[in-house]
């Protein structure tokens, strides 16, 4: 037997764990093929067939329209901090950024290598209050609405004169939302659709161009959408992986499901948080993420202790993020009510027995 873990990891995440037992099948004998999903080729009609449903399974989930298209890239979202400019950039080189937190500034510091950045809105401010002004001679806006490692949330998108771009990595399929009020949308996949080194780019049509002078023929944008994302050899597994995720949530209810689930286990977490001071949490209340609890004790000291202990009652990965440290919960969709309640039966435990 298996003790029973709960995984808090940010990434690479928890994933449902039927997904994980159907995975351990279709390693050996996929789809009674006799043989496995690492050796079916890309092009073969099974695997073809089965990337059309990952689509329609996401357009379902997502809502998302015709117009927009979805490809599957590689490098992490880290590459696409590079890919936005490199395919966006007009020849006037130029972009607005909002800085929430480390993912923003990670963004902003890579897209400088090509052209003009300006950061239009800073810290919790700009995450409180979204109506941020937009300049209209930039090619674009870029944003992270979920921080991942500053658990800092937004969800109401500004009207733009510009086409905006959205760094949804930790929280998308978090909730239903409007695609529309976005231009692209991208998202690793390891933190809440599936393994990690695979970027899902939701792009709508119109920002399909030419990209910049020199950039590799396979980070185009325009070429990857040409080619279904299948210009070379994808990583076939991730893809496998996304595809069973995906109808997961679906037999789950969806997104709308998802929501009710998330908003529930943060709540429940905030709470615990909250109740004494013996838990803070310095963010902001109308900011606070869903998805990433960051948190600390006020005696900073026996955050090592909590972790150890932590570990030992199977809450594993409760260690914040190495440049902020202090301790961070991650609830993405896989993660069960019951993780949670056991998070929070531990930290009862712990501040009686150190309160
Ligand atoms: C994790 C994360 C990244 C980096 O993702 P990689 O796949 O490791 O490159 C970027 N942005 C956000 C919001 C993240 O959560």
């Amino acid at each position: 037997m298996n003790k029973q873990v709960f995984n808090f990891c940010s990434g690479p995440a928890v994933l449902p764990e039927a997904v994980l037992t159907e995975a351990q099948q279709a390693l050996v004998n996929w789809q009674d093929s006799g043989t496995s999903i690492l050796s079916i080729s890309h092009r073969s009609e099974a695997f073809l067939a089965m990337a059309a449903e990952m689509e329609r399974d996401f357009r379902e989930l997502l809502n998302i329209p015709q117009s927009y298209k979805i490809l599957l890239l590689p490098g992490g979202a880290t590459l696409q901090f590079a890919l936005v400019p490199l395919n966006l950039f007009s020849d006037r080189r130029r972009a607005a950024y909002v800085d929430t937190g480390h993912w923003s500034k990670r963004a902003i510091e890579e897209a400088k290598k090509y052209g003009d950045i300006q950061v239009i809105a800073k810290g919790y401010e700009a995450a409180l209050e979204t109506d941020w002004r937009i300049p209209a001679d930039v090619d674009y806006l870029h944003c992270t609405p979920n921080e991942t490692i500053d658990g800092v949330e937004f969800t109401k998108i500004p009207k733009s004169p510009v086409p905006i771009v959205a760094d949804m990595s930790s929280t998308i399929l978090s909730r239903p939302i409007n695609v529309t009020e976005f231009n692209m949308i991208y998202a690793g996949a390891q933190k809440n659709i599936g393994p990690s080194g695979l970027v899902i780019a939701i792009i709508h049509e119109a920002l399909l161009k030419e990209a910049l002078p020199n950039t590799p023929t396979l980070l185009q944008y325009k070429v990857q959408s040409d080619y279904q994302s299948l210009y070379n050899t994808p990583s076939t597994f991730a893809w496998y992986i996304t595809a069973q995720v995906l109808q997961w949530l679906k037999r789950q209810g969806g997104l709308a499901a998802m929501a009710v689930h998330n908003q529930t286990k943060a709540a429940k977490l905030y709470a615990e948080i909250d109740k004494t001071g013996f838990y803070y949490n310095p963010v902001p209340k109308a900011c606070r993420s869903w998805m990433n609890v960051p948190f600390r004790l006020q005696n900073h000291q026996l955050e090592p202790v909590f972790l150890q202990a932590a570990e030992a009652a199977g809450l594993i990965n409760l260690q914040g993020h190495r440049s902020v440290g202090g301790l961070r919960a991650s609830l993405y969709n896989a993660m069960p009510m019951a993780g949670v309640e056991a998070l929070l039966r531990f930290m009862q435990d712990f501040e009686k027995r150190n309160g």
